[in-house]
């Protein structure tokens, strides 16, 4: 949030755009009724204008426009700013085959991770946080996006995630053979260490850096959902990163790395499960935000018992389940930020919006706050709140439409009809 980069794959996705520039292109949106932030009231007919990749003006009525390249007709729709979710998977699949990890080949993750950023977009998500996927089919698919091949949501990417040794994202359990292969690329033991893994995740053109402060519902060997960096670990990683301009989210489900990530000056704390009330008012004064993934639970929720799992991994979900949205409740109640994360990947791509009715069910949000949480709360904790996270003039032209009215029906954004992503129509 408070920390902006310019990733490598960014620059050079930046590098890659402006060798296609072309002259000026004018669309223009006749809207039914625009929402043009969460703290505003839904107006009536609009027509918004859209230059290139940025929003040039929004009118009252639906006005005749000269020179339009492009008029598109959506007076019957509402009209409301691309959506932000601040924990995806875009590499993966939903899949309880955990020994996949050893024969996926990363040409197959690129064309996932394509696949995927396709149906995010379509569903209304014109940026997404990646916090866990292979850097250089991140890079790629900026870079593609970038080139106009194909359109598709803003990505600020992670790469892999930092984990212990045994922990999870830490995959292991194969032929010493194939272990050779996969060990030690994302792991790290010690401060020194994690200091080294940090810079070379950065490098390689992170712009936010994930680690695994706790165990994983979904891995195999880590025997508990419990701390599994030490705090010093943490430090080192925190300290490293943000020394570098990079802001760092925790992955972390047990109080005790919750706390201790917290402590340590993490920025975002990711699916925080066993939340105390205790460590909540602590991530209150430490300006930690909260990505509480509540799709991820609903997802796994919906695979128990069908052998979708292995027996050791149905045991961490039934302790995750026993819990679903306490977390976000109790976040809520010491007045922290909770911001708008699916971890789709774990649920199939697409459906990211159906975060927004648990938010509302399970964490007692509004419609109005929940959809705050994936516009300009998410925009505020990216860092770019000048720029998405509303429809405004001067903003990034991401824009979609719905039917209805999402600041009164959480479930009006699961239908999205139409999206612009930076400018570009998605179809
Ligand atoms: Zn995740």
């Amino acid at each position: 949030m408070k920390f902006q980069r310019i990733a490598g794959g960014i620059a050079l996705a930046a590098l890659a755009a402006s060798a296609v520039a072309a002259q000026a292109e004018k669309v223009v949106i006749l809207a039914g009724h625009v929402i043009a932030g969460p703290d505003g009231e839904r107006s009536g007919p609009a027509t918004i204008t859209v230059v290139d990749d940025k929003i040039e003006s929004i009118v009252p009525g639906n006005q005749p426009v000269d020179g339009a390249d492009k008029i598109v007709d959506l007076s019957s729709k509402t009209v409301l700013p691309g959506l932000i979710d601040l924990h995806v998977h875009l590499g993966s699949d939903p899949s309880g085959d955990w020994w996949r990890e050893a024969i996926e080949t990363d040409e197959w993750i690129t064309l996932t991770n394509a696949k995927n950023a396709r149906l995010t977009a379509k569903a209304g998500f014109t940026t997404v946080r990646d916090v866990g996927n292979d850097p250089r089919a991140s890079a790629a698919q900026v870079r593609a996006e970038a080139m106009g091949w194909f359109p598709g949501p803003r990505i600020i990417w992670a790469g892999m995630p930092l984990s212990t040794i045994g922990g999870h994202g830490d995959v292991h359990g194969f032929r010493p053979e194939v272990m050779a292969a996969l060990e030690g690329q994302n792991t790290c033991t010690g401060a020194d260490e994690c200091a080294a893994l940090t810079r070379k995740t950065v490098r390689e053109g992170a712009a936010v850096v994930k680690f695994m402060a706790t165990g994983g519902v979904l891995s195999q060997g880590d025997k508990s959902l419990g701390q599994a960096f030490t705090d010093s670990e943490m430090t080192s990683i925190i300290e490293t990163s943000h020394a570098l301009g990079v802001p760092v989210a925790a992955h972390a489900h047990a109080d005790a790395g919750i706390h201790a990530a917290t402590m340590a000056g993490v920025d975002t704390i990711e699916h925080g499960t066993f939340l105390s009330e205790a460590t909540a008012k602590e991530m209150k004064a430490h300006g930690t935000v909260l990505v509480p993934t509540l799709l991820a639970f609903k997802g796994i929720g919906e695979q128990l018992g069908k052998g979708f799992y292995t027996p050791a991994v149905e045991d961490k979900i039934r302790q995750t389940l026993g819990v679903f949205g306490q977390g976000c409740r109790r976040a809520r109640a010491a007045g922290v930020t909770v911001a708008f994360g699916t971890d789709s990947g774990v649920t199939a791509h697409g459906r990211n919006a159906e975060e927004f009715e648990l938010l509302v069910d399970k964490c007692g949000m509004s419609p109005r706050e929940a959809l705050a949480s994936a516009t300009t709360v998410a925009a505020k904790v990216l860092g770019m709140d000048q720029q998405i996270g509303r429809l405004a003039p001067g903003y990034s032209a991401d824009i979609i439409a719905v039917e209805g009215n999402p600041l009164e029906d959480a479930t009006a954004l699961q239908h999205v009809d139409w999206v612009m992503a930076q400018g570009k129509i998605v179809d």
